[in-house]
């Protein structure tokens, strides 16, 4: 086990939404038939750190929305320590509403975003209302403030990734908006893909049946191409787990955290207890 790999991924679900194909998908079969929406933030940890990877969104901006809150972000992050006093960092993948909504809770920690997002967000462009719509302006208000207090760093990374950590590497994902990142993580179960919005829906990828918000449609065609070849395992290591970002259903799927979190995450990565090598137990 390299100390590169000794990450773990949560993911957490926050809220969840019953809706219509036509209200998700950009060119919907059978828009009015149902699809469910979940929303997540995730945590990436090691014995040594934790880094969280968006923040959820708040209760209002949740209410204003009409979703139902599974799980409020913020009993998530105090059962996590993260509290008002963690000097720790947050990867915020983009500025959607359901991705920003707790930073002012967390006023000692660091920011790390893309540059052509964060300039998106300021650009006359984005005051455009089907995009600012996308936004809330108390959460894009609190990253000015981030910024100023000298707590954001932006960063533009190219296919190869940056790697923040040994074994975390931010990737870019424009499409969905301009400076969209998503979070590769080595763990003992192999690398973990965070698409974060880059692919809403696992359907998304595999049918490319674009999501109903881009902002550059052919870009969106480019990073699932991207991701698909990450998927196989095209560059050097064995394919990444692809976690889409919204994908009702993934705590189903994957194993459950336990504690206060139980019902609310799931957990991928995690080193298992040493089990008798199968040697022992035919000596057994
Ligand atoms: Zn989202």
């Amino acid at each position: 086990m390299t100390r590169s790999s000794r990450w773990e991924v949560l993911i957490i679900r926050h809220g969840t939404l019953a809706t219509t194909r036509a209200a998700m998908f950009r060119n919907p079969d059978a828009p009015d038939s149902p699809q469910r929406i979940d929303y997540y933030l995730w945590v990436i940890r090691s014995p040594e750190e934790s880094i969280l990877v968006d923040t959820g969104s708040s209760a209002a901006a949740m209410r204003e929305r009409a979703r139902t809150v599974t799980f409020p972000p913020s009993e998530a992050l105090a059962e996590l320590g993260l509290d008002a006093r963690w000097a720790g960092t947050v990867v915020l993948t983009h500025a959607h509403w359901d991705h920003t909504g707790h930073l002012a809770a967390l006023p000692a920690a660091h920011v790390v975003m893309d540059r052509a997002e964060y300039e998106f967000w300021q650009s006359p462009e984005s005051r455009e209302p089907a995009v600012r719509s996308l936004a809330d302006e108390r959460d894009l208000a609190e990253l000015e403030r981030i910024a100023r207090g000298g707590r954001l760093t932006l960063l533009s990374p190219d296919v190869a990734g940056t790697e923040i950590r040994p074994g975390v590497r931010l990737l870019p994902a424009a499409g969905h908006t301009p400076g969209q990142l998503m979070v590769e993580v080595d763990t003992a179960a192999g690398p973990v893909l965070l698409t974060s919005d880059a692919v809403h829906f696992d359907e998304e990828l595999e049918r490319r049946l674009p999501f109903r918000h881009m902002t550059d449609v052919r870009k969106a065609h480019e990073s699932y191409m991207a991701i698909a070849l990450r998927e196989r395992g095209d560059f050097g290591a064995h394919g990444a787990l692809v976690i889409a970002g919204h994908e009702p259903g993934l705590l189903e799927r994957y194993p459950p955290a336990d504690g206060a979190l139980a019902g609310h995450a799931a957990l991928i990565g995690h080193e298992a207890a040493p089990t008798a090598s199968p040697l022992e137990e035919q000596a057994g």
